[in-house]
């Protein structure tokens, strides 16, 4: 189960992992909890006047088709408004998630656990990867809603108790940023976040912190599409859209910090479920 904020975020930070679990015949669900609304619309076929009133419906249709052609199982959506970039007045609009009381939105994903009854469970780090309000509100709720799933005083109407194997928080590594800005540099091309330097970028995981690395290299045709499905959101330019194939695959790989595991964990490791047993 993987929990995210907003449309696209599922497939930016692990599509190719749903992808390769799939294959797998692992079963997998996505919760989106929020609708998305204020985001910036890149398509230049989407005018503003006419898509923004109806863009959480046009990112829950994305969200469907990115999530069919990564063959996830479910997706669920919890529809708390989008609050909008850090330190924004949306922030505190009545309906945003930020604003959400943290009681209800954990509740609300108690009950997706204990429905789905996941073993692994991804979602954000405490800084929600880069600093979103929603990202972080998401890494709160799915943090708390980990541990209160398994209580059964907890939560009495969200369903019988149900104990997640493992939680995880997507990372970007430091030293795989280090490695892309050094290979643009070597192909001419300009590197992706300009000539900021990878250890001052914040969005960046510190190296020491990711325990897990999954090899996404099978499906990078079907990641492309899956972001390609998000038209309102990812343009033509995206990096991941423009590399070549043979560049694609040197830099297919999904990462992951451990931060739950009910059994002693043998980091670091190439797979999410490794130590998990199937629980009757
Ligand atoms: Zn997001």
């Amino acid at each position: 189960m993987a929990v995210h904020a907003h449309c696209d975020d599922e497939t930016i930070t692990m599509g190719g992992t749903l992808a390769v679990y799939a294959d797998r015949g692992v079963k997998t669900c996505v919760v989106c909890c929020t609708d998305g609304k204020l985001a910036t619309i890149v398509d230049p076929n989407m005018p503003e006047e006419t898509t923004r009133p109806h863009l959480a419906e046009i990112r829950e249709a994305e969200l469907r088709e990115a999530c069919r052609i990564l063959k996830v199982d479910e997706v669920e959506f919890l529809r708390y408004g989008d609050s909008g970039m850090v330190d924004t007045p949306t922030n505190l609009l009545p309906d945003a998630f930020w604003m959400t009381p943290l009681n209800e939105a954990t509740g609300r994903l108690v009950a997706q656990i204990r429905r789905f009854r996941p073993h692994v469970v991804v979602t954000y780090d405490g800084n929600g990867g880069y600093g979103h309000p929603d990202h972080i509100q998401a890494h709160r709720a799915t943090l708390l809603a980990v541990e209160a799933a398994h209580l059964s005083p907890l939560f009495k109407d969200a369903g019988e108790p149900w104990r997640v194997e493992k939680l995880y928080y997507t990372a970007f590594p430091r030293r795989e940023m280090k490695r892309i800005v050094e290979m643009a540099k070597q192909a001419g091309m300009d590197p992706p976040f300009g000539d900021q330097n990878p250890d001052e970028m914040a969005f960046l995981t510190p190296d020491e912190f990711v325990t897990t690395t999954i090899d996404c290299a099978s499906v990078i045709g079907r990641k492309r599409d899956a972001l390609r499905a998000h038209r309102s959101q990812i343009s033509e330019d995206w990096p991941q859209l423009t590399l070549p194939d043979d560049v694609m695959r040197q830099f297919a790989d999904e990462f992951f910090q451990l931060v739950i595991s009910r059994h002693p964990a043998v980091l670091p490791e190439t797979d999410l479920f490794s130590g998990v047993t199937p629980q009757a």
